[in-house]
């Protein structure tokens, strides 16, 4: 946020820096959960001015929480938290599309201690498969007309196969 930024009251038309913006008390009651780009009270009308669309970083949510706490507004731990699951989301996404497009080979990722998932290459199938280092595997199956699931043992033999087709 540089100082020298102009807002503009979007009610009664005053301009101004963020200095001379009232600070938002009662942010709470005002603003409610994703409209929070609030910068400040209009000196002049009292309404809440936003923060100028080139000040909202590109990145996110969570930037922006940081940045609100900075100015001592208070944001919840959930929404930083829910912020910050949005962001991992959107992060793994891109890698697994990424991974999908440049892998040959299916490439197993960890997700818990014994269990791995599957991913294919993108010019593969869409099936999923999630293996335990022990127990087996189950593979789940798309097809144009349903679903197929195959169970595995630790030998690797399909000792069970269900269907579920569309009519
Ligand atoms: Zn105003």
């Amino acid at each position: 946020m540089t100082t020298s930024t102009q807002y503009q009251c979007g009610n009664c038309g005053w301009r101004g820096i963020e200095a001379e913006m009232h600070r938002i008390d009662d942010i709470h009651d005002r603003v409610s959960t994703g409209e929070l780009m609030a910068a400040g009270e209009c000196p002049s009308c009292g309404d809440l001015i936003s923060v100028a669309d080139e000040d909202v970083p590109d990145y996110t949510l969570q930037i922006v929480a940081k940045i609100m706490r900075k100015r001592g507004w208070l944001v919840t731990p959930a929404e930083t938290e829910a912020a910050e699951t949005g962001t991992l989301r959107v992060r793994i996404e891109a890698d697994l599309e990424r991974l999908r497009q440049v892998s040959q080979e299916p490439v197993l990722i960890r997700y818990g201690d014994q269990v791995q998932v599957e991913i294919r290459p993108k010019t593969d199938d869409d099936r999923v498969t999630v293996v335990h280092g022990s127990l087996g595997f189950v593979v789940a199956n798309y097809q144009d007309d349903g679903v197929a699931i195959d169970v595995a043992d630790g030998e690797g033999d399909i000792v069970q196969t269900m269907t579920a087709t569309e009519f």
